[in-house]
């Protein structure tokens, strides 16, 4: 049922077998990454897929790294809406606009495909206690899949993190413990020497599992477009496992004959922590820590540097042919009403591709005519103070009689 082959290290190339829980490559610390059989793949994959019984993501089984034996623990993620934005487009260039709404997840967040599939293989390799860190998102499918498998979990969230997240983290189920640190650098060194002394993570890349379900993005997205593959891609970037994961899926597609070239994949990140766009565009290899975390309203994907030197998602970039772009938060809060006004809610960190278009028009990564898919990747809901600064004040107050709501509709009123 899968054709998932092995485990291999980014920067030593040793090949694991799948045969338990594995992190990082025990000869080098570097990340793992899956591999697959793709002569395998059964020659009819999209004609199954849509003919499954599975649902959401679970439909592309075939492609995903877990065992055929295993319990799926699933709340009906994926499948989520791709959705025409001509006007908004029109109004940004790109009127072959389209937003694949993944706020509307079980927890309101893209992380929910990820995290059903990392909790299905660690539930089915006999983990009873996991845990993870979290700006939020990740925290509350983490605690929502753990619960579902009986999974004893613990979140250690970031300070940032706002309360309605954390709520949400405990209402699932988890345990939750605010997280102090001055760099991302630390958490990484942290979470490096607890993989080595052998407790099992769910960070993205740290876990190889995790960003697997991300590649789904692919197969959902081409599969809306009648198998057609957008020439752009834009992705919010925090580890980069999203955008990582995507390139993977449409690399595999390519390779599988099923879509006849490759998007463009442009990663998007907050003006104040922005390593990914910083090493882009000074033409580094590895990212550097840079900013303050502190000082955007894009949580969830505020960090100052990225795991291993976000070398996959630098990857994912500069191999694509597509780029980096840094956003400020007033354009952020102007994306947000945007996204409103095409009926979809998206918290900032969610709505930052909407606010690189123009930029990366400029680059030259994006053309009039080219076929866009910006990913929405969480909820507004769950970010409710930006709501709160986002909409504009109640129009006034009227009493509940026929006159008065007559005067109103008919904007006789005031
Ligand atoms: C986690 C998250 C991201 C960033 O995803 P990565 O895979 O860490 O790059 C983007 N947007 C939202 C809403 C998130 O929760
Ligand atoms: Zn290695």
């Amino acid at each position: 049922m899968t054709t998932a082959t092995a485990l291999v290290c980014d920067d030593c190339a040793t090949v694991f077998p799948f045969e338990g829980l594995a992190t990082l490559c025990t000869a080098c610390g570097g990340l793992l990454e899956v591999t697959y059989d793709l002569g395998a793949v059964p020659r009819d994959f999209r004609e199954r897929a849509a003919a499954s019984r599975e649902e959401g993501m679970w439909r592309w089984r075939a492609l995903l790294p877990l065992p055929p034996e295993a319990r799926i623990v699933s709340l009906g993620e994926g499948n989520t809406p791709l959705v025409a934005a001509p006007a908004l487009g029109a109004r940004l260039g790109v009127p072959k606009l389209y937003i694949k709404n993944d706020g509307v997840m079980p927890t309101g967040s893209f992380k929910d495909r990820g995290f059903s599939l990392a909790i299905s293989y660690a539930h089915h390799y006999g983990l009873t206690r996991g845990y993870t860190y979290s700006s939020g998102n990740a925290g509350a499918s983490f605690a929502a899949y753990c619960g579902r498998a009986g999974i004893d979990g613990t979140v250690f969230v970031e300070y940032i993190a706002n309360d309605a997240k954390v709520a949400a983290i405990q209402m699932l189920g988890a345990k939750v413990f605010r997280l102090r640190y001055t760099s991302s650098v630390e958490i990484f060194d942290t979470l490096t020497e607890l993989t080595r002394a052998g407790e099992y993570t769910f960070v993205n890349f740290i876990n190889p599992i995790r960003h697997e379900a991300m590649k789904v993005y692919a197969y959902e997205i081409c599969e809306s477009l009648g198998w057609r593959c957008p020439d752009v891609m834009i992705h919010p970037v925090g580890t980069g496992g999203g955008i990582w994961g995507a390139w993977k899926g449409f690399q595999e597609l390519h390779s599988l004959g099923l879509i006849d070239r490759l998007p463009r994949m442009i990663g998007v990140q907050p003006e104040a922590c922005a390593p990914l766009e910083h090493a882009f565009q000074n033409h580094l290899d590895e990212t550097v820590p840079i900013g303050d975390v502190t000082r955007t309203i894009a949580q969830s994907i505020a960090g100052d540097d990225m795991i291993a030197g976000g070398r996959r998602a630098l990857r994912a970039v500069r191999d694509s042919g597509g780029g980096a772009v840094a956003v400020s938060d007033d354009d952020v809060l102007d994306a947000v009403r945007d996204l409103g006004t095409v009926g979809v809610l998206a918290e900032p960190s969610a709505a930052v591709g909407i606010a690189a278009l123009t930029a990366a028009r400029a680059h030259g990564w994006v053309h009039e005519d080219d076929l866009v898919v910006d990913v929405v990747t969480g909820t507004l809901l769950k970010q409710t103070e930006t709501a709160l600064q986002a909409a504009p004040a109640v129009r006034g107050t009227v009493r509940a009689t026929v006159a008065e709501f007559r005067s109103i509709i008919e904007g006789t009123g005031d």
